[in-house]
């Protein structure tokens, strides 16, 4: 039985808002896309939803407390509390230098965390 799905479509700032309709992940017609990225992405949103994560991890002797890092490909998204729990765990030791790998092959997706900057140590 067909449906009809309201997405946002996140690939560019436009965030054009698309109507779906679709059974299951087969898509019927699509509705508010100005371009043919955004069929793809309702596409893979429908069939496997992911998303880039960033967030921060603790530092220990740093100049700040917390370093921010990054995702380097989308990750599925019902994996992102459970990669953001593994990433609370994480404590980095400064010196830091930006593009360092905090997890390789996050939870088994291939998908590598790095850091987005550089963090000096505290001094003294
Ligand atoms: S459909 Fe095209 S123009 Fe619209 S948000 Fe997606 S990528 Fe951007």
């Amino acid at each position: 039985m067909a449906k009809t799905t309201e997405l946002i479509c996140v690939t560019c700032p436009m965030g054009c808002k698309l109507t779906v309709t679709h059974e299951g992940d087969t898509i019927l017609g699509i509705e508010g896309n100005v371009c043919k990225r955004g069929e793809a992405y309702a596409q893979t949103e429908l069939v496997d939803p992911r998303r880039m994560v960033a967030t921060t991890v603790q530092v220990v002797g740093g100049v700040h407390p917390l370093v921010p890092v990054y995702t380097t490909a989308p990750i599925p998204k019902p994996l992102i509390f459970d990669l953001l729990s593994e990433l609370r765990q994480v404590k980095l030791r400064a010196p830091i230098l930006a593009g360092r790998v905090v997890l390789e092959d996050a939870l088994g997706t291939g998908v590598t965390v790095l850091t987005s900057r550089d963090l000096p140590a505290a001094p003294g």
